[in-house]
């Protein structure tokens, strides 16, 4: 290891900065909010730098940089355009023990500056020891959308709770115990969340049961997308990598299940069309099981848990069994498959509603609203409908859709593999037939179906490009 890490506390220290350009202002930009004081040599300094001086917010010399500078100065940042009296400069830092830093000369610097995560007072830095920017950037893209918004809030709180806790905890452990079933449990991330309330609430109960005890788990109930693993949310993410089981649909996806962190246990109570799979008494039942024995329980379900996920059901047990729980969204099949497929489910000139359906009957007999389905101007969309294309067009004809109303049957939607059967009403069925279309799919109909043929995007064979030169 080339470069041992630190976080330098500069308030009110003295910080040299020569050169007044415009790399100078970007190091300044950072440096400005740790309270050091800053004294910027330059002959000339951009606008920007010199309302700064003008303001009293840091010192200008205008003129060229004199070895008395260094006088008292903590840390320098070297940044003219001239390189060999970037090195002078350097040379001198070195001979008197500052650490120096000269923009784009690794060599000559003493320290370098890492790529951060600024979620005040949290603080991420990326180094790659200057082998490669652009990676450092990548990776701090990636740990960007991991690390919640709200963490540096979050420390702040946790901070707040550390005085009560003194108070009422006495024993070092007990605390330990106590913030650790803050930080890995549901009250934390309730707070990254958005609701401190809730959280307040949570800490407060965790203060007044014994902390020795285990506390009990909770679950989120979290949607995964139709398929395409890059379609999670990024809560929904955070709620994977923090699980440590995971209770999922067949429905989710592979490279889904994938993401999640590698010990967590996987449990698939998938429940198939036509196949026997775990009951909802059963999946309830573990649910809870899980979660009293205090482990963090992800529930995951395909597309959003609130659209024929039966998520509604599950949440009745939790409350019924006190067990806290959260909900994630998901972006639902119809969704993901419509913008995947290039089909607009609104749009002002074919439709101004659209509906989602379960298209599989509930085997009591009732049925939907066709006559409301036909209207057109409207869109609806079929779950779990596959097995009932013949029955769902005819029935959408007897209640008045002409049979040319264009339908499409998208099958594993904004999957690699996603394929998108377009015709009519009257001839969508057979045409499924044919394809030997396999589940899951989703059965669009109307106006604009017709979309599909100009906007398919995904899996389509690119557009030739309109010539310019005509
Ligand atoms: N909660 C899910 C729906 C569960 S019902 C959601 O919000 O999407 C299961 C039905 O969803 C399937 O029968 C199919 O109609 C549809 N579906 C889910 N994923 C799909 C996909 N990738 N492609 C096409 N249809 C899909």
């Amino acid at each position: 290891m080339n470069y041992f890490p630190v976080f330098f506390d500069l308030t009110a220290q003295k910080v040299l900065i020569v050169g007044g350009g415009e790399v100078a202002l970007r190091k300044l930009a950072l440096l400005e909010r740790t309270g050091a004081k800053v004294l910027v040599v330059a002959p000339e300094l951009v606008p920007e730098l010199d309302e700064r001086a003008a303001a009293g917010n840091i010192s200008a010399a205008r003129r060229e940089f004199v070895p008395d500078d260094l006088d008292g100065a903590r840390l320098v940042i070297v940044a003219t355009a001239r390189r060999a009296v970037n090195r002078w400069i350097a040379t001198l830092c070195e001979a008197r023990g500052i650490p120096v830093n000269v923009v784009d000369d690794r060599e000559a610097s003493r320290y370098i500056v890492p790529a951060i995560i600024d979620r005040d007072p949290v603080l991420v830095a990326i180094c790659t020891s200057g082998t490669s920017p652009v990676l450092a950037r990548r990776l701090r893209e990636r740990l960007e959308a991991l690390i919640p918004r709200r963490i540096g809030e979050l420390a702040l709180w946790l901070r707040a709770l550390r005085h009560t806790a003194r108070r009422r905890l006495r024993d070092t452990g007990a605390r330990r115990r106590y913030f650790e079933s803050i930080v890995d449990g549901p009250a934390a991330r309730r707070f990254v969340e958005g609701d401190a309330q809730g959280a307040q609430r949570m800490a407060q109960q965790l203060l007044a049961s014994t902390p020795s005890t285990r506390t009990a788990g909770a679950v989120a109930l979290v949607g995964a997308g139709p398929g395409d693993p890059e379609l999670l949310t990024l809560k929904a993410l955070r709620a994977l990598q923090d699980a440590d089981v995971i209770l999922h649909d067949r429905l989710v996806a592979p490279a889904v299940l994938d993401l999640a962190r590698r010990d967590a246990r996987r449990i698939c109570v998938g429940k198939a069309a036509g196949s026997i799979g775990s009951t909802q008494a059963e999946i309830n039942a573990l649910l809870i099981e899980q979660a009293l024995a205090g482990r963090r329980v992800v529930r995951l379900k395909g597309g959003d848990p609130f659209i024929f996920g039966r998520g509604g059901e599950e949440l009745e047990a939790l409350r019924e069994a006190r067990i806290d729980f959260s909900v994630i969204p998901g972006i639902t099949a119809a969704a993901g498959c419509a913008a995947y497929a290039g089909i607009p489910l609104t749009h002002r000139d074919h439709a101004h509603s659209v509906t989602f359906v379960a298209g599989h009957g509930d085997g009591d007999g009732r049925e939907p609203d066709w006559r409301a389905l036909a209207k057109p101007g409207s869109t609806a969309v079929f779950y779990m409908g596959l097995a009932r294309v013949e029955h769902i067009s005819a029935r959408l004809m007897q209640h008045g859709a002409p049979g040319s109303l264009p339908a499409a049957l998208i099958a594993q939607g904004t999957l690699e593999n996603q394929r998108v059967i377009a015709g009519t009403l009257a001839d969508i069925a057979e045409a499924a037939n044919r394809a030997g279309l396999e589940s899951p799919a989703l059965l669009v109909v109307g106006e604009v179906v017709s979309l599909h043929h100009s906007l398919a995007w995904f899996n389509a064979a690119p557009q030739l490009a309109v010539s310019r030169s005509a």
